[in-house]
């Protein structure tokens, strides 16, 4: 039988309500993960898998030092056990996408690593959480799975990483891939993905996470958007900063005042768009600026790229490169 290991982080996936009536007025992060893998009994027959408890929380709380554990974590299983067929994650579904993009620019080896959560709590009348962690570890233990890079498994659906968003507050089927729709599909009957050949494009592959981050914030831009919020911003010395443009990637006068008149150190800076899908392309505007358009990413995303490549020590001329090694930009 495949050996999984299955690291748990908490979500709703194991939140608690006080009746199973009520899907709204939950904890979060309540059952460790022991308890979702005892819920789930058609697991013993498909995999072997270890539990080790990263954090248990809901997933707004994540920190840093959660994303530096799993990552060590996992290279460390990898690195140690040559038989182990695939790590599981159980996560809270509101910032899943990018701890998914994170692991997926930091892993770099083929066996899958697999996010998974629900979107009601434990305790709800149909609860998501078992099917969907029963057909996390189907495909963590698959073949099909191997180097396709970081997935998440949602209400059947196979998504990777770099595509995936969250996409309602609401019902099982929250999750999409805009512009791509999902890798594959898994059910009853199996995982329905399509074998890769050859290996991916690992960016940060080799790169230690320090204990301290840099700080990257989200700028959002709107009708008569407050110009402030850039200039606090700059003045608070960030590293990083992403703007989230309006159609696609789009700053207003006011805003590339800002930055035109800005006489300080220039954080690394990448342009994203609020629509949701479709990419974000280099602008004759962007040089001046110190802008970089993030291409397919969304905001928070590209805050995850933008954070590796401060890391990494990166100027603006290599972080350009490095999405183009992503296929992000050409
Ligand atoms: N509040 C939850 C979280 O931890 C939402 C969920 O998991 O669906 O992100």
């Amino acid at each position: 039988m495949n050996r999984l290991l299955l690291l748990a982080t908490g979500g709703t996936i194991a939140g608690c309500a006080a009746d199973s009536a009520t899907l709204n007025d939950y904890t979060a992060g309540v059952l460790g993960g022991d308890a979702l893998l005892a819920a789930v009994p058609q697991l013993q027959g498909l995999a072997t898998i270890s539990v080790e408890q990263v954090a248990n929380v809901d997933s707004a709380d994540l920190l840093f030092e959660h994303w530096r554990a799993l990552v060590d974590r996992i290279r460390g299983a990898f690195a140690a056990a040559p038989e182990l067929a695939g790590v599981v994650i159980t996560h809270g579904t509101n910032t899943l996408e990018e701890t998914a993009w994170l692991l997926q620019l930091l892993i770099d080896d083929p066996r899958p690593v697999v996010l998974v959560g629900a979107m009601r709590p434990a305790t709800a009348l149909s609860a998501d959480g078992p099917l969907n962690l029963l057909q996390a570890v189907q495909v963590a233990s698959s073949p099909e799975a191997r180097g396709h890079g970081v997935l998440v498994v949602m209400d059947g659906q196979i998504h990777g990483a770099e595509r995936v968003t969250k996409l309602a507050t609401q019902g099982v089927g929250a999750f999409a891939s805009p512009d791509s729709g999902p890798l594959g599909w898994v059910d009853d009957v199996g995982v329905h993905l399509a074998m890769v050949s050859g290996p991916r494009q690992v960016p940060f592959a080799g790169l230690d996470l320090p204990e301290q981050w840099p700080q990257v914030p989200i700028v959002y831009g709107c009708v008569e958007p407050e110009p402030l919020l850039l200039s606090v911003c700059l003045n608070a010395g960030v590293a990083g900063l992403v703007f989230t443009g309006t159609g696609a990637g789009q700053l207003s006068v006011g805003e590339c005042r800002v930055l035109e008149t800005w006489a300080g150190p220039r954080p690394l800076m990448l342009r994203a768009n609020r629509c949701g899908s479709g990419p974000v392309h280099r602008n004759p505007e962007d040089e001046r600026l110190g802008l970089l358009p993030a291409g397919s990413l969304n905001p928070q995303k590209a805050r995850v790229l933008l954070l590796l490549c401060l890391i990494a020590g990166l100027d603006r001329a290599s972080m350009a490169d490095r999405l183009i090694q992503l296929e992000l930009l050409n």
